[in-house]
């Protein structure tokens, strides 16, 4: 198949190696389970549960809420012993509404799990219900609730699904070891999800790191004509929904459009291998294969987490820390979060746990620009970074976004090639915070302006209503007078 060149990115060593050749291994029960309601983009599931109650593994525990949200169940049996706060996936220790779960140690499955479905005899709708109910969402560290990628159908013209298996952050290798481990499943899923869709060809995006994958998804849907397996050149950020589509069709989504917009969908290979679970067994998103590396892991390794696992325990069952880490990370070097300590707990995104040492970051002083526009070509949105930072740092938002900060994919390759060491992207998650807080205080202060004038309305329409009442109840005093005085002449006329 033809690939398509897309502008920017960058090389970083993929140090793959050091989790590659670990296949997936169980991780053993923990002792407490810490299930985030919120794990996915959108409104947090409501709790349906209470301190207390016993519950079986894949039992609801929290049902989603509107249109874009995601419920979340029990991984397995056992007592809810607190609905709380408890620290999230954010560097800042922000707190999350968080249900705790000790495990029973049974691991009982709850009786009313949704039967197995026979997808291809089975409509698009009904398929992406059970999407919905088993609280699939983007696995691959975006989050967005599958079912309603599924449900794009219904508003846009769709001909292909791209199934993302590049995995083009350094370090992790999960999606690789289930392609690898769980090929037929992985397929299964993908097949399930472009009948879905209701698309005739599906694509899926390997990076040419990952030679053995390739082999056996090629292998696994030779059978099937409407499925390609394609090498992509190994270059960060070859993942990125929008430029995954473009090396794949050649065709460039918008800014500010979705893919859908040209006819493309993108689901990831480890939804995939969910979507395959639900459908077929029935089961609820409630584990996931989370890698364990960097520098400061004693042995690095592809783990099968329950949702809700404490990353310690991760950590200990990998032999510990050797050295205190630089840094802490969920997700890839690149684009994943600092985590604010290791008692937070596995999320449904959550597709690795970094423990970087200081050469592993290569951290090095941060010294002024030489205007080199080395960022500039490595952007692969075509933005002019240093110009963008420059805005940032004088505080000017507008001109930040002038420059084209809400296209930005926050991808990192700028400060990766920065020779100067400049953290090019955290100005722009800086200013993209500041953007959203801007937008969030915009918006209360149009609520309140809008509830400020319906309550004007209502004042003058109440009292519109009282004038309009005295003037009537005038009138018809004005009228009984008029009446009370016309009586006597009317009856010394009759007389
Ligand atoms: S972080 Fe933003 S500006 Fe920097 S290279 Fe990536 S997309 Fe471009
Ligand atoms: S790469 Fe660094 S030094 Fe070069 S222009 Fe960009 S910000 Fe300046």
């Amino acid at each position: 198949m033809k690939l398509f060149r897309i502008r920017g990115g960058v090389h970083p060593d993929d140090c793959k190696a050091l989790a590659a050749e670990q296949a997936i291994v169980d991780l053993q029960m923990p002792e407490l389970l810490h299930i985030p309601v919120q794990q996915h983009i959108g409104a947090a599931a409501k709790p349906v549960v209470q301190r207390g109650d016993s519950v079986r593994k894949g039992q609801l525990l929290a049902h989603s809420q509107g249109a874009i949200s995601a419920p979340v169940h029990a991984p397995t049996s056992g007592r809810i012993v607190g609905i709380g706060n408890y620290p999230a996936h954010h560097p800042s220790g922000l707190l999350v509404r968080t249900i705790t779960l000790q495990p029973d140690g049974e691991d009982r499955w709850c009786d009313d799990l949704p039967p197995p479905m026979d997808p291809f005899n089975s409509t698009p709708d009904a398929i992406a219900e059970r999407v919905a109910l088993s609280g699939i969402v983007g696995m691959g560290g975006a989050t967005f609730p599958s079912s309603v990628k599924l449900n794009l159908r219904n508003r846009y013209r769709l001909e292909k699904l791209v199934i993302n298996g590049a995995e083009c952050e350094p370090y992790l290798t999960c999606d690789d070891r289930l392609m690898r481990e769980h090929a037929d499943q992985v397929i299964d899923g993908i097949r399930i999800m472009a009948h879905a869709l209701g698309v005739t060809h599906t694509v899926i995006g390997i990076e040419n790191n990952k030679p053995d994958a390739q082999r056996l998804l090629h292998e696994a849907c030779a059978r099937f004509g409407d499925i390609d397996v394609v090498g992509l050149p190994t270059r960060y950020p070859m993942g990125s929904e929008k430029h995954m589509v473009q090396t794949l069709t050649g065709l460039e989504t918008p800014a500010r459009a979705l893919t859908a917009d040209i006819g493309v969908v993108v689901h990831n290979v480890a939804t995939a291998h969910a979507v395959h679970r639900a459908v077929r067994h029935g089961e609820p998103l409630i584990s996931r294969v989370v890698t364990v590396s960097g520098g400061a892991i004693g042995k690095p390794a592809n783990l099968r987490v329950l949702i809700g696992t404490p990353v310690e325990d991760l950590i200990d069952y990998c032999g510990g820390l050797t050295s205190t880490p630089e840094r802490l990370i969920s997700g890839g070097p690149m684009m994943g979060q600092l985590l604010p300590g290791t008692r937070v707990p596995v999320v449904k995104g959550s597709n690795g746990v970094l423990a970087l040492t200081a050469t592993d970051v290569g951290i090095a002083s941060e010294m002024p620009c030489i205007r080199c526009a080395s960022c500039v070509d490595a952007c692969p949105c075509g933005l002019l970074p240093v110009e963008m930072a420059a805005h940032a740092r004088a505080g000017d938002l507008d001109g930040t976004v002038r420059l084209g900060l809400t296209d930005c994919i926050a991808c990192g390759s700028c400060s990766f090639v920065c020779p100067s060491n400049i953290p090019l992207v955290q100005y722009f998650n800086y200013a993209k915070g500041e953007l959203a807080s801007r937008q969030r205080a915009q918006h209360k202060q149009l609520e309140t302006k809008r509830l400020a004038e319906q309550r004007t309305a209502r004042m003058e329409e109440i009292k519109r209503k009282k004038r309009e009442a005295m003037e009537k109840r005038k009138r018809e005093m004005a009228a009984k007078k008029a009446k009370a005085a016309a009586a006597p002449a009317e009856r010394s006329a009759q007389a």
